[in-house]
């Protein structure tokens, strides 16, 4: 049966080394990074991601402020409020909580971000750094997995890790961190327009699935001995639940288990590794 790698845990730990970089500042008499997190809408997963994010920050001593609109505001109102937490010197990073209403151009909010404020790593100047290798924001997601492999012993050099995804928060930003010096992974994305790619996942010695679809990764997909990342979360019926829905990944976890060395589990795995991402991101901003 594989290792469980213990997202939570590993979060925690994070989480503790913030909590005593802030109190380090703190004592030496700077005042405590600041987040403003931009709410738009009624998406209950949205709501719910920033209630955990605003939680997350004050633990470790993180000044938060979730900043609530109703998803008729308009864009040119958004960009407004955008500029005034740009030169706001009291904040230190920015965050708008994706998706936005359809109404909304995202790339143009995103762009309007400074990229000194850039917390979630989205601005192009930030993606910039990224695939150039230069030291900037890390991507939430993807930096929380590279830490989870670092943390738990996982060899990545030369390792093939195959990736199921492109998105411009998860799969792109990933494959960029695989191949940077230091982490030195042999890359493959692949996505929905991939043929054969069970036979490309089959070939991964670090699999990870960010796709969006439950038990998508089935165990034909898996080599024996693999490292299994499950980034999906997705919401399944559950009569059996109070709120009547149960959170699984994009991988049939029990199948995978029975091959894979390592696996995450969903939820508990790579969804706390991100928000303690978020607040080392933080941290790096009001440095
Ligand atoms: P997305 O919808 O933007 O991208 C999904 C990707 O999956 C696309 O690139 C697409 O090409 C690929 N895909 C879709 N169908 C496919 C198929 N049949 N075969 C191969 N590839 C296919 O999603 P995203 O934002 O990258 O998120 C993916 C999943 O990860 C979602 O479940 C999301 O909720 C979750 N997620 C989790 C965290 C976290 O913190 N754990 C963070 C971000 C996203």
């Amino acid at each position: 049966m594989a290792h469980l790698i213990d997202g939570k845990m590993l979060s925690a730990q994070i989480r503790d080394e913030v909590k005593a970089a802030v109190a380090l500042r703190s004592a030496s008499g700077k005042r405590a990074p600041y987040l403003a997190v931009v709410l738009i809408g009624e998406d209950p997963a949205s709501a719910s991601y920033v209630k955990g994010k605003a939680k997350a920050s004050t633990e470790v001593g993180i000044d938060s402020d979730t900043m609530t609109y109703d998803a008729s505001i308009s864009e040119a109102e958004v960009l407004d409020i955008i500029e005034r937490l740009n030169q706001d010197e009291s904040v230190d990073g920015i965050l708008v909580q994706l998706p936005l209403p359809a109404h909304i151009d995202e790339q143009k909010v995103i762009h309007a971000i400074s990229p000194a404020k850039d917390v979630d790593c989205f601005h192009p100047e930030s993606v910039g750094n990224l695939v150039i290798g230069l030291d900037g924001f890390q991507p939430a997601t993807p930096a929380g997995i590279v830490e989870m492999l670092k943390r738990t012993g996982i060899e990545t050099s030369g390792k093939h890790c195959v990736i199921i995804g492109r998105s411009n928060i998860v799969g792109k930003p990933l494959a960029n961190l695989m191949l940077k010096k230091g982490i030195d992974a042999t890359v493959t994305v692949c996505h929905s327009r991939t043929s054969n790619l069970a036979e490309i996942a089959r070939q991964a010695d670090i699999l990870v699935a960010a796709i969006g679809r439950p038990n998508f990764v089935t165990k034909d997909m898996v080599k024996p001995g693999a490292v299994v990342i499950d980034v999906g979360i997705n919401r399944v019926d559950d009569e059996s639940r109070e709120r009547g829905y149960r959170l699984v990944g994009d991988v049939d976890f029990e199948a995978a288990s029975t091959l894979a060395s390592h696996i995450t589990p969903v939820p508990g795995g790579v969804g706390p590794m991100t928000i303690a991402v978020l607040l080392q991101n933080t941290l790096k901003a009001a440095k």
